[in-house]
């Protein structure tokens, strides 16, 4: 039983405590059980009831959470491919998992080709008889631009490949990707989920028979989560709605407000008319535009002044949590990119990507504009 306003979900195993024990025990009795219970085999209390909550809010029927964002990714990819196959994937994927496929991949004789976002609509052209999966995420970072799923997962299923679809900057109160046709979605936790900047988990949301194939690969890779984290993580989920809710409210308030400021010369959000994507959001994004977006200061220079001044927002890495953050992807996230790849996305020097926390929104617009014009 879920409801999608309030974020709630009841657990189907009732309790007479309202939050789920933190079970501990690594080891636990085997006798008599079928079912050995292990951290590792993705199957403790604690685990399960994070895992049915996700279930639900993404509407999928079997999941697993995991370490990292970035155990659940590099799992559900070396799960599905195999020496000799070709994966599709958005150009504009988070920098850890590009480096990810850019080095693993190689090492392991799957090929691959990046697709950059504005010419995904074209992705039939470059299936190969051996392509197993399409991974993608939107909205990008830091851009923000936004892929049509349906469209994706539509040419997919004629091929029958396998989709992947990162919804972290989304999260499942905005989109939900497996709705729309996509077989797979994963989290990174570390952001919108866990969103208060102190949890580092993952999460794989689809169907029971792609989780039974991926169960395999993560009982060999391992990359578990303990049950303190796991409380924590039920806690977060309990305040996701209202937290994604005020983020998005919020955001597109500092969006708008930016857009007049004579110091700011572009603004990517994707709630505004004039972001290039902006109707397939409005048809894909049903439950808001996010907390994220990003700008470029009209005169570059001022940047690090610009940051040094913020006094309520605060430079640094990693986004989604209840509190404004701010970064420069071209010395950042995007750092390890070379500067014509970067340039080539539209990631210049002078662009700075916020995610919009739920303080008060003009306590934010104002921290901006007192930092542009002192
Ligand atoms: C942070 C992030 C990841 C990686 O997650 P970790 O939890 O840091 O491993 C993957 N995808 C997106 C979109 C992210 O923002």
């Amino acid at each position: 039983m879920y409801n999608k306003r309030t974020g709630c979900v009841q657990n189907q195993q009732q309790r007479q405590g309202v939050n789920t024990p933190i079970f501990t025990s690594t080891a636990n009795r085997y006798i008599g059980n079928d079912e050995i219970v292990y951290p590792r085999n993705f199957n403790t209390e604690n685990q399960k009831a994070i895992v049915e909550k996700l279930c639900l809010l993404e509407r999928g029927e079997a999941g697993m959470i995991l370490s990292s964002g970035t155990a659940a990714i590099s799992t559900v990819l070396f799960s599905l491919l195999k020496a000799g196959d070709h994966a599709l994937l958005s150009r504009e994927i988070y920098g850890g998992t590009l480096k990810l496929v850019k080095e693993e991949f190689t090492k392991f004789n799957i090929a691959f080709d990046l697709v950059p976002n504005a010419e995904i609509g074209n992705i039939k052209s470059l299936i190969r008889e051996n392509t197993k999966v399409i991974y993608t995420e939107t909205p990008s970072n830091p851009l923000l631009s936004v892929v049509d799923l349906q469209a994706i997962a539509n040419i997919a299923r004629e091929h029958q490949i396998l989709t992947v679809v990162d919804n972290t900057f989304a999260t499942p109160i905005i989109q939900n990707p497996i709705a729309l046709g996509i077989d797979i979605v994963v989290h990174s936790g570390t952001k919108y989920l866990g969103g208060h900047h102190d949890l580092c988990f993952g999460a794989v949301v689809t169907t029971q028979k792609l989780k039974d194939i991926i169960y395999q690969s993560a009982l060999n890779f391992g990359g578990s989560l303990n049950g303190l984290d796991c409380y924590l993580i039920e806690r977060s989920l309990k305040t996701l709605a209202l937290r994604v809710e005020k983020q998005n409210d919020n955001a597109m308030r500092v969006a708008k407000a930016l857009q007049e400021n004579a110091g700011i010369s572009n603004v990517y959000y994707p709630g505004l008319v004039n972001h290039p994507n902006h109707a397939i959001a409005a048809r894909q994004m049903e439950g808001g535009f996010g907390g994220m977006l990003s700008f470029e200061l009209k005169d570059i220079g001022k940047t690090d002044e610009f940051l040094d001044r913020l006094q309520l927002i605060i430079p640094a890495l990693s986004l989604g949590g209840v509190e404004t953050t701010i970064c420069q992807p071209s010395n950042s996230s995007h750092a390890s990119l070379t500067e014509a790849e970067r340039l080539g996305q539209g990631i210049t020097d002078a662009l700075l990507r916020l995610s919009v926390g739920i303080e008060d929104a003009d306590d934010l617009i104002r921290d901006i504009e007192k930092a542009l014009t002192a």
